[in-house]
């Protein structure tokens, strides 16, 4: 098959790789669609770049099913399907309490296994086996049914912060992964505060619904904020980027009482300060929320297939495997939203 291969830290090349096949419990699908996630790009150019390679990044997949591995009951060939990119086992503390995300024993696609920038994708019995294939809805296309990934970390984030309708809202980055914590929240009715550098991010944000759009390049956030909130802050803050001075000059964005929500993975080794009063006297709830559910999962793909969240305008760039480098070229300079690869 034709694939997107990484070699080593910022080298990916297009060229033939072995076809994978299915063993017993496993799945191989045709892919038919493949998300361009600022994750794999992070992965790409060095942080948490696997050891083990060659390998295939990319963990938000579409397709058709190809192979079905002996075991496997309730899907055909041909089957059109969603998946949940990670292998989960079933088995520890977190699966057992449903927080699957937190797998004691997980990888995943595009980290520990072969990922979706390919024609083909093996999925292991451990995707399969918790309910990770989801099949798409016949209205649905695959352009649409692809991002169900990554509005499954949304409506995780909207789990973990409480949001209830009414609540003000801060998302502090309006990047691919921000624009879609602006839809979710909207979706369960709260008002949306959306901060970014980027003028033509903010214009897109404000075409999606958000309430308020902030360019941090010309308005103080804080005071801005404030203004919006009647002095006291937001009830939840999201910081949807990975940059800690950002996340520390956010933390005081919040109201007593609410939830600060770390989403955007943050480098290594760089931590960031928090008065501890604080959190006692206001009652800060001081959180993060990292990937989703399979439930989430099978949610996400829900609200998209009811029409219930509009994923069309998440959807800026598309390309062919061929034209993947373009892409990586494109996702590294912030120049889309969110683009996909069909096959
Ligand atoms: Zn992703
Ligand atoms: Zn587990």
């Amino acid at each position: 098959m034709k694939a997107a291969v990484v070699h080593g830290k910022n080298d990916i090349r297009i060229e033939e790789y072995p076809t994978p096949s299915a063993a017993a419990g496993e799945m191989v699908v045709k892919i038919k669609a493949s998300g361009i996630c600022a994750t794999d790009i992070k992965t790409l150019l060095g942080q948490g770049l696997p050891k083990e390679l060659p390998t295939i990044l990319g963990h938000e997949v579409v397709g058709e099913v190809h192979e079905l591995g002996v075991g496997i009951s309730g899907f055909a060939v041909g089957d059109r399907v969603a998946v949940y990119p990670i292998a989960v086992c079933g088995d520890c503390y977190y699966c057992r309490r449903g927080r699957h995300n937190l797998c004691e024993n997980e990888f995943g696609l595009g980290h520990g296994i072969e990922g979706g920038f390919a024609e083909y994708v093996r999925l292991p019995k451990q995707i399969v086996a918790a309910g990770g294939v989801v099949k798409i809805p016949a209205s649905l296309s695959f352009e649409r049914a692809v991002i169900s990934e990554p509005l499954s970390c949304g409506v995780a984030a909207l789990r973990a912060n409480r949001v209830q309708p009414e609540d003000t809202v801060l998302i502090v980055g309006a990047g691919p992964m921000g624009l879609i914590h602006l839809k979710v929240n909207k979706w369960a009715g709260a008002r949306v505060i959306i901060s970014d550098l980027l003028p033509q991010r903010l214009d897109v944000a404000a075409a999606m619904g958000a309430d308020h759009c902030i360019n941090v390049a010309e308005q103080d956030l804080k005071t801005a904020v404030k203004e919006l909130t009647g002095g006291a802050g937001a009830e939840v803050v999201i910081t949807s980027l990975g940059i800690p001075k950002v996340i520390e000059e956010s933390l005081m964005l919040v109201r007593n009482g609410g939830t600060f929500n770390i989403f955007g993975g943050p480098p290594a080794g760089q931590p960031i300060s928090v008065d501890p009063r604080w959190l006692h006297y206001c009652e800060i709830n001081l959180t993060g929320s990292f990937a989703a559910t399979p439930d989430e999962f099978r949610k996400s793909l829900e609200l998209i297939a009811s029409g219930e969240i509009v994923v069309d305008d998440l959807i800026s760039d598309r390309f062919t495997l061929d034209s993947m480098l373009d892409a990586v070229e494109r996702a590294k300079n912030q120049e889309m939203i969110r683009g996909i690869v069909l096959f």
